[in-house]
């Protein structure tokens, strides 16, 4: 089987990749090598058919052509990060949603079965004990500074559902939670691997606002591998499903794991959102995922804690 994958030099695109290979499929990344890296797939480079296409998901020729010889279509290339979306909130909100357009358009011309990545921040600021794919909340308030970010990507699942229902060609959506793992950098405000810079630099473990809002990070390596179960699930199909992890804990907690696990001598230091971010941001107070439904379509059940996904 031959496989592309958009933004496939990212973070869960090139573990995506890694995995694909492992099984045996011919790998065509589509990147731009904006957030991404060629350095996150070296270890691929010698691969059967593995080839790093450089270019823009908003290039529809581009898109297509590389889309009609595949066998399958997986999509995660996005503009991400906080820092990104942010100070950038009409590219990302371009990039998000024409960029899906067309990846979702030549799949179905083509036939081909396709994956679009997608978020919790579609649920908004939405404190629930267990965010659920039936939450009729969903798309509720997200806050005005993430909104470009949230609103593209819930476009993006509207697209690829009406796509992929009226062709019957087979469509998974899923829905991300905070996934963290080797590769990610903390450039763009992803908090673990930040935390675990300046811990292991020595440098202030810099925690925004009070550090009460709490997360569930999700492993890398649970995630993948339920993607690509979904895909081969058509009871999935369809359908937006949520993939994360299973333990919550503040971000002052996490803050406190990853010197302890590092055994850093940093200290904690409390950010404004406003001098993190600029006037006006606002963070969810708490965001966990239910993961109930991917558990019952491919028995999904993220096997790693923090403390795996800090060490
Ligand atoms: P990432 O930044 O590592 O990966 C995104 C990739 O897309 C990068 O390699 C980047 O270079 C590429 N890209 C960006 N714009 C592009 C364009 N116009 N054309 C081609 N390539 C482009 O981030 P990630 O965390 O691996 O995210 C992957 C996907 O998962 C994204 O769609 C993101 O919205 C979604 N997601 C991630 C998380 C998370 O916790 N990491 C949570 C929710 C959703």
């Amino acid at each position: 089987m031959k496989a592309v994958v958009t933004g496939g030099a990212g973070f869960i695109g090139s573990h995506l990749c890694d995995h694909l290979v492992a099984q045996g499929h011919e790998v065509v990344v589509l990147d731009d090598l904006s957030t991404g890296s060629p350095e996150n797939l070296v270890q691929l480079e010698s691969a059967p058919g593995f080839r790093l296409v450089q270019g823009d998901v908003l290039d529809r020729d581009l898109v297509h052509d590389l889309v009609a010889e595949a066998d399958t279509v997986f999509h995660l290339a996005a503009a991400v990060g906080v820092y990104n979306i942010v100070d950038n909130p009409l590219r990302s909100l371009r990039i998000n949603l024409h960029g899906t357009e067309n990846v979702v358009e030549a799949a179905v011309a083509h036939r081909v079965p396709y994956m679009v990545a997608s978020t919790s921040e579609v649920y908004g600021k939405n404190d629930a004990d267990g965010l659920r794919e039936d939450d009729d909340r969903i798309y509720g308030s997200p806050t005005k500074s993430r909104w470009s970010y949230a609103a593209a990507k819930g476009l993006d699942e509207l697209v690829a559902y009406v796509h992929g229902s009226e062709s019957g060609v087979p469509c998974v959506i899923t829905r991300f939670f905070n996934v963290v793992g080797p590769r990610q950098t903390g450039r763009y405000g992803m908090v673990v691997p930040r935390f675990v810079d300046q811990a292991l630099a020595g440098l202030p473990v810099t925690v925004y606002g009070t550090g009460t809002q709490r997360r569930c990070f999700g492993s890398v390596y649970d995630v993948v591998p339920g993607l690509l179960r979904l895909m081969d699930t058509p009871a999935a199909y369809n359908r937006a499903v949520n993939l994360g992890g299973h333990e919550e804990v503040s971000i002052k907690g996490l803050a406190d794991r990853v010197v302890e696990l590092t055994g850093s001598d940093s200290e904690i230091v409390y950010i404004d959102y406003d001098q993190a971010y600029g006037e006006g941001y606002e963070d969810m107070q708490r965001r966990y995922p239910d993961t109930s439904l991917a558990r019952g379509l491919v028995g999904y059940e993220p096997a790693r804690d923090l403390n795996d996904i800090i060490t």
